[in-house]
């Protein structure tokens, strides 16, 4: 009952927020942060090329619910990124970076693209937006990779191994909201892969992407009543996609 109570208040909250979004755009708090690009991953060294950077979507509701999200990252994942939304004008994004934009948030910086919030909830089954937290989960995952120096240079297993931490979290946020969403978010990662092998931004296959999501999903499920922590979760993250 329970449940079903939050599944509706999520559900008129969540479109809320998608009406608000898409007709209340005036942006406030603008920081500047426009170093050099040198894109390619979602992992990227700097922020170049994104433009302006701001605090607030400008909804007071999608602020509320972006930082109340942020907050159960940051204690889930033990990092401390700073995080700001942007106008992903050449294609939905959400990027990480390490560099420190405040002293602090000393674990680098996130960045969420405004196209993306409303891309992913134009696609949302449930109306919930559930990939977007999934998503900012992902970037939280890179910035793990970054700050505990999993990988020593950037390819598609950086984008998995992210995923898997993504997935980690999925269940997390499962056992608070139930599972109903879980299949819209390998939906929306199955989605996101790629099949540009050769393509320096190559994030991995669909099917990889899906597998290493649900992979940790169920690494995280079958923890319950047990429990584990980030050292166990980053291990089998990174033995989980060295197989690709
Ligand atoms: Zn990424």
């Amino acid at each position: 009952m329970t449940r079903n109570k939050k599944y509706r208040i999520s559900g008129r909250v969540s479109y809320l927020m998608y009406l608000a979004i898409i007709l209340l755009f005036a942006r406030c708090e603008p920081t500047e942060i426009t170093p050099k690009d040198e894109g390619g991953y979602c992992f990227v060294s700097s922020f170049g090329g994104l433009g302006q950077l701001y605090k607030s979507s400008g909804n007071q509701q999608l602020d509320q619910w972006h930082y109340g999200e942020y907050n159960n990252l940051a204690q889930k994942f033990g990092v401390m990124p700073d995080i700001y939304f942007y106008t992903d004008n050449s294609g939905a994004n959400a990027y990480f970076t390490e560099q420190v934009s405040n002293n602090q948030y000393p674990d680098g910086t996130v960045a969420i693209g405004f196209n993306l919030i409303n891309k992913e909830f134009a696609n949302s089954p449930t109306n919930s937006g559930i990939s977007i937290a999934i998503i900012m989960a992902h970037e939280f995952g890179h910035c793990v990779d970054a700050k505990y120096k999993v990988y020593s240079s950037h390819s598609f297993r950086n984008e998995l191994f992210a995923d898997y931490l993504a997935g980690c979290y999925l269940h997390l946020k499962s056992m608070a909201v139930g599972d109903q969403y879980v299949g819209e978010v390998a939906s929306s990662f199955y989605a996101i892969g790629d099949y540009s092998f050769n393509d320096p931004g190559h994030h991995g296959t669909p099917e990889q992407r899906r597998s290493c999501l649900m992979s940790g999903y169920n690494f995280s499920k079958s923890k319950v009543g047990i429990g584990y922590g980030l050292p166990e979760a980053i291990n089998n993250a990174k033995n989980y996609v060295a197989q690709f």
